[in-house]
């Protein structure tokens, strides 16, 4: 066991590969990654697949949307290839790494891009999550699968009823470490410690580590390496962040109004409880509004339609607790509203790391009411900055003023305003934040919604 306090020291130094050839990645990866269409490794890709393919133990601190999923599933693919076989015998396929993710959207959005990057090397994988039946899972364990992508508790499932075995894992990966080690899912993560072989390679990535996770990961990680591309806890510098002070009764029209005025064609919008984001979501639906809710109450069925919904550009504000504010990977997203600031200040990052992804720019509103103050200086405190808190204009009859539907085909044709995009994901057990909204959206793609984002008709007046 290794105290973090022991660890070398964090790699700013570190020289940055250009591209990704000077990684030493193996040419059918380089040939994925081309496909993907990166031409450059980001920060975090460039200073820890070296580690990675160095052997090394990692705790890496990047901000979300800036490619952490690549830089640990990049060199791990590289370090499996070895293994690749076109054998159907299950024996010949382990499970030899298992990557942990605190909810289903970000395991899925995690496995599908382990697809993509593996998708010249004949390596098995799968993903398990609660929530869906075990049937399926069951199946595509049974053949054997090299790397498995996992939430907690279902993969407890599968190994009890010894579906699947971990006696041979070689390598662990957390994403989004810091939830992974929270009170509320580490007896699991303990247990599944115990089903893996003690010499390993383990990778923990997060936006945001507190010093009680940086303690408590010294316990199973070996003489780690610090990787730290931004400075803690922060957010993208892409994402401009602003709030209003708006009493509770008034946050439906404004933030109808601020959709409107920005020209926002998608949105997040976060609340702290189910109770408000299903009372927003049917608030908005009864304005004409495409609006779509995702909390951990919702049926797995209903959360993956309501965020393919979004990713596809048919959902215009996706009304979500913090189960969505990790790791969702909605490419392009323009912006992430907090109707509610979070209770956990470190949840403000994760939510506002829905947009602003991978260099392009976001907004990230926060509507404070009256109740509110505390939590706003709990966020300012974590994020080491006051908020630019703004005065919100004049609220109008919104409603008097949305358009009508014939309208909307001469909307289409005017200037589009300058239009972000993101991503979004969401949790399974206890209710998290982060994730991209949008990964299916491509820029340009999408149809112009509907009522938000049309210019005010004139006044006649
Ligand atoms: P992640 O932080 O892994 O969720 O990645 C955020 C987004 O960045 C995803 O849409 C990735 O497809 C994209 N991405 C990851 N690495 C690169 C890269 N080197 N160049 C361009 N885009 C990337």
């Amino acid at each position: 066991m290794t105290e973090l306090a022991a660890a070398p020291a964090s790699t700013p130094a570190l020289e940055q590969a250009t591209c990704f050839a000077d990684l030493h990645l193996a040419p059918e990866i380089l040939a994925a990654i081309d496909a993907m269409g990166y031409s450059t490794p980001t920060p975090i890709q460039s200073q820890a697949i070296p580690l990675v393919l160095a052997g090394r133990d990692l705790l890496a601190q990047a901000q979300t949307g800036t490619g952490k999923t690549a830089a640990f599933a990049l060199p791990l693919l590289h370090r499996l290839r070895g293994f690749a076989n076109t054998s159907t015998s299950p024996a010949r396929h382990p499970v030899r790494a298992l990557v942990l993710a605190p909810t289903r959207e970000l395991a899925i959005q995690v496995h599908e891009s382990v697809v993509d990057y593996g998708q010249r090397l004949p390596l098995k994988s799968a993903v398990v999550y609660g929530g869906a039946g075990m049937k399926e899972q069951t199946e595509s364990l049974r053949q054997g699968v090299e790397i498995l992508v996992a939430t907690p508790g279902r993969l407890l499932d599968h190994a009890g009823s010894k579906v699947v075995n971990l006696s041979q894992v070689q390598f662990l990966v957390l994403d989004e470490a810091d939830r992974m080690l929270d009170m509320g899912f580490l007896p699991d993560l303990k247990r599944i410690l115990d089903l893996l072989p003690k010499v390993r390679q383990t990778l923990l990535f997060s936006a945001t580590f507190s010093d009680d996770i940086l303690r408590l990961s010294g316990q199973f990680l070996h003489e780690p390496q610090k990787v730290e591309v931004a400075r803690r806890n922060t957010a993208a510098e892409t994402v401009e962040q602003v709030g209003y002070r708006v009493p509770e009764a008034e946050k439906l029209d404004a933030l109808l109004r601020i959709v409107k005025l920005r020209g926002l064609t998608q949105a997040i919008v976060f609340t702290r409880t189910k109770l408000t984001a299903d009372k927003l979501g049917r608030q908005l639906q009864k304005r004409g509004v495409s609006a779509a809710i995702i909390h951990g109450d919702k049926a797995q069925v209903e959360r993956i339609t309501a965020l393919e919904g979004f990713k596809k550009g048919s959902i215009q504000l996706l009304v979500a607790t913090d189960i969505a504010a990790r790791g969702l990977d909605v490419v392009d997203l323009p912006a992430v509203f907090n109707y509610e600031l979070p209770y956990h200040a470190e949840d403000y990052v994760h939510r506002i790391g829905r947009t602003g992804r991978a260099g392009a720019s976001g907004l990230a509103v926060s509507l404070i009411g009256q109740e509110e103050e505390k939590l706003l200086a709990g966020v300012e405190r974590f994020i080491q900055r006051s908020l630019l808190i703004e005065t919100l204009p004049e609220v109008v009859n919104l409603r008097a003023r949305e358009p009508k539907c014939e309208q909307r085909s001469e909307a289409r044709s005017a200037p589009p305003m300058p239009v972000p995009a993101s991503n979004l994901m969401d949790s399974s057990a206890p209710e998290q934040p982060d994730a991209p909204l949008n990964p299916g959206y491509k820029r340009g793609q999408k149809a112009m919604p509907c009522a938000l984002f049309m210019p005010a008709p004139r006044s006649t007046s």
